[in-house]
């Protein structure tokens, strides 16, 4: 099974691609994640990457393609994948068709997840994370159990950088500027699938089984 998702920071892709992960047993991409881990380890990528991030911009094209490209030659992606954070870029998408072309790849379903600027808002700002399993929260509508602690691992929770106010404008900006483009990229091809993101996370994950019934009953 291969997926991508698409939609602006907030909107829920990450929560919404671990469920998916989880119910159909595929590994979760988020290259966000995998980013943050490399700067974690101050890896020559994750030192690279850093400085873009704390800003809210994009990393360099050539970067992320390289390290998509690894990633997905991994053995736990033979099955399939959830793409989350990628692409973002039209020349991010035009490379990732020449790897699954290359790989023999057809994408199952492209969900793009459509959310109000209020509802992005209220998303990031309340949004906690642990920074040991990746398990993300959301103060109100999704809190753990004991408040600032990971249910699944005991870690303290915490609020990503990039959540703060003045980086989350300038993320949405470049989501608007660059990122939209890819609707107009993706929507003419079988596998699009738009999601109403204002909803509950919950009720988007049922529509989204739905609509991979659908794509695998046709496929
Ligand atoms: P969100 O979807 O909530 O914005 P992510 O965790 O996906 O957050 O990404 C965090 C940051 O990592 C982005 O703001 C960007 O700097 C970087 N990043 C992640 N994926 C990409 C990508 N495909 N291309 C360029 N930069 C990326
Ligand atoms: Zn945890």
């Amino acid at each position: 099974m291969h997926i991508i998702l698409l939609g602006a920071p907030g909107a829920g892709k990450g929560t919404l691609a671990k469920m998916i992960a989880g119910k159909f047993g595929v590994p979760h991409l988020s290259t966000g994640d995998i980013l943050r881990d490399n700067v974690n380890k101050k890896t020559y990528v994750g030192n690279q990457a850093k400085e873009y991030m704390d800003n809210g911009k994009l990393v360099p094209d050539d970067i992320m393609i390289q390290m998509v490209k690894g990633r997905v030659l991994e053995e736990d992606c033979k099955t399939g994948f959830i793409l989350d954070g990628f692409p973002r870029t039209i020349r991010q998408a035009e490379a990732l068709k020449l790897i699954f072309d290359e790989l023999d790849i057809t994408i199952d379903a492209i969900f793009n997840l459509e959310a109000s600027q209020e509802t992005i808002i209220e998303r990031l700002s309340g949004r906690r994370t642990c920074k040991n399993c990746g398990a993300i929260y959301h103060i109100k509508n999704i809190p753990s159990e004991v408040e600032g602690k990971c249910d699944k691992c005991g870690n303290m929770l915490y609020q990503r950088d990039d959540d703060k106010k003045d980086v989350v404008k300038k993320r949405l900006m470049v989501y608007k500027t660059q990122t939209k483009k890819l609707i107009s990229y993706y929507e003419k091809q079988d596998s699009f699938c738009e999601i109403d993101a204002n909803k509950k996370v919950d009720e988007m994950f049922v529509e989204a089984c739905k609509d991979l019934g659908k794509a695998c009953k046709s496929g």
